[in-house]
């Protein structure tokens, strides 16, 4: 059973978007060059580096080959220790959301965007439930039922920090302790953030 992995990228406007591979593979281009991404695919076994092709291609593939991929730009281009993986994250949500959509955003407030995020996810994911909450100077948001990957979970985080900050969001942080990849039962997304 693939999960799809993709949040927002097919409302983006273009049934032909390419998906999340081709956001990482223009960011590590981008930021870092050719050399860089041509590295990362070295690095990456033969079998799933043929299915980056193929999934920038099609625009689907393996989660799990997806955090691979995003384990070896964090190894490639910045420190091993996942802190790149936010950047990244928000680096596609910068792809994903064009104009018109983040004139959209910019109606909701950052509290409501957690909302939408737990409407949309399921058709996009084939696993993962959201729930939310507004605490003190922030949303508290909890994903069950989802891929157990620090990986992922740092380039979602770093994802939806973007997507508070669209929709006016100011100084916006996340913290995320709780997490399945801890062997916690949820992963909990702790934002923090000033309304406009
Ligand atoms: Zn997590």
């Amino acid at each position: 059973m693939q999960n799809e992995y993709s949040r927002f990228c097919f409302v983006s406007g273009s049934p032909a978007h390419e998906g999340h591979f081709a956001n990482v593979r223009n960011y590590v281009r981008e930021q870092h060059g050719d050399v860089a991404w041509q590295n990362v695919l070295k690095e990456l076994p033969r079998q799933h580096r043929e299915e980056v092709e193929t999934a920038i291609a099609v625009g689907w593939y393996e989660v799990a080959h997806f955090a691979q991929m995003l384990r070896t730009v964090d190894r490639v281009c910045g420190r091993g220790d996942l802190s790149l993986l936010r950047d990244i994250g928000a680096a596609e949500a910068d792809q994903d959301l064009n104009r018109v959509l983040r004139v959209f955003l910019r109606v909701l407030s950052p509290s409501q965007i957690f909302k939408v995020e737990a409407r949309l996810w399921s058709h996009f994911q084939s696993a993962g439930t959201w729930s939310s909450v507004t605490v003190p100077g922030g949303v508290d948001a909890t994903l069950r039922g989802w891929e157990v990957d620090e990986a992922l979970c740092e380039e979602l985080a770093g994802y939806l920090v973007r997507l508070v900050q669209f929709t006016g969001g100011k100084a916006v942080t996340v913290n995320h302790r709780v997490c399945r990849s801890k062997g916690h039962d949820r992963c909990v997304f702790e934002y923090r953030f000033n309304e406009r």
